[in-house]
């Protein structure tokens, strides 16, 4: 290790990094749905898309589970954060099982806005990854009616039904930028285009975006602690490498390779909105301990948002 990070002096935090609010309450859902009623608590797909966090609550009696036909009669069941769409839904209520529902605040109006474009018969265009659990919750609310637009290309060739009457959405955890390109072939195509109200990239996503930009600029080589299927993480390295550094993702200190620090004076360090503070701390302890003398932050905004429980764990 030392011998090869050697080179490394200032190691640049981009803030924010790390939790969002949305990430806390969920996790926070599935601490305190433990609390109460005593292991296990099922929780369909990973809470977040984070690979310590999920080991954290596994052994603190959470089972994750792909599906509710995993799910045994009876058993509380939390929703993750990245929302379900109605079928599901539907089927646990049809099961009666007892559900805790763990879908962030800023996924949920994302759902509502699909709903209403869709039920007044507008083609809904989500900008968004196939597969991603959060786009198939939302694609879920109205399959007949929302196309996936995935990259420009989808953009430039996607049908719609009625010109006149055509609506977007967006993934929350989108890269920014990349988003914006993929609206401006829409709105082209579509001039009667409508979107949402207010942006559905979370102020999450922005911020740990912009941040990770300005550091990116500064730093040789930026790393991105964040587990691979983690979307707004992925986007992070994406980012950074736009803003012209060398990128890599990492779950956490075992996966830097030493060859990425040869020649890196200044490393950025940035994590997902689902990665834990704590990893961002073992990889600063790490790359101190190899010589880097200096520890700094580039803060691009404040966060004080914080999203209240759902009823079933809320205080008292
Ligand atoms: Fe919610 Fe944004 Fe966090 Fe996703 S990244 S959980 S949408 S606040």
């Amino acid at each position: 290790w030392a011998a090869a990070a050697g080179s490394v002096q200032q190691l640049l935090l981009a803030s924010p990094r790390s939790f969002c609010a949305g990430v806390e309450r969920a996790i926070a859902v599935v601490e305190e749905a433990l609390r109460r009623h005593g292991p296990p608590v099922y929780v369909r797909k990973q809470i977040v898309h984070n690979a310590r966090v999920v080991a954290d609550l596994r052994a603190q009696g959470a089972v994750f589970v792909d599906e509710l036909d995993e799910v045994p009669d009876g058993a509380l069941t939390v929703f993750s954060a990245h929302g379900v769409a109605p079928a599901v839904r539907e089927e646990a209520a049809d099961r009666r099982l007892p559900v805790i529902d763990a879908t962030c605040p800023l996924v949920t109006k994302v759902h509502a806005e699909a709903r209403r474009f869709a039920g007044r018969g507008d083609t809904v265009l989500l900008i968004g990854h196939p597969g991603h659990e959060e786009t198939d919750g939302t694609l879920g609310e109205a399959p007949d009616r929302i196309r996936l637009v995935p990259d420009p290309a989808a953009a430039e060739t996607v049908q719609v039904d009625d010109p006149e009457r055509v609506s977007y959405l967006v993934q929350t955890t989108l890269a920014v930028d990349e988003a914006a390109d993929i609206l401006d072939t829409l709105r082209l195509r579509f001039p009667a285009l409508v979107g949402p109200g207010s942006d559905d990239i979370c102020y999450a996503t922005t911020n740990r975006q912009r941040a990770i930009t300005a550091v990116a600029a500064r730093a040789d080589l930026v790393l991105v602690i964040g587990s691979t299927n983690s979307s707004n993480s992925r986007r992070l390295v994406e980012v950074a490498e736009r803003a012209g550094a060398r990128a890599h993702l990492i779950d956490g200190v075992s996966d830097i390779d030493l060859r990425w620090l040869s020649g890196a004076r200044t490393v950025g360090i940035t994590a997902g909105a689902s990665a834990p503070p704590g990893l961002v701390d073992e990889v600063v302890a790490a790359l101190t301990a190899l010589g880097a003398k200096e520890v700094s932050e580039h803060t691009a905004a404040v966060e004080d948002v914080v999203f209240t429980l759902p009823k079933e764990v809320r205080q008292p």
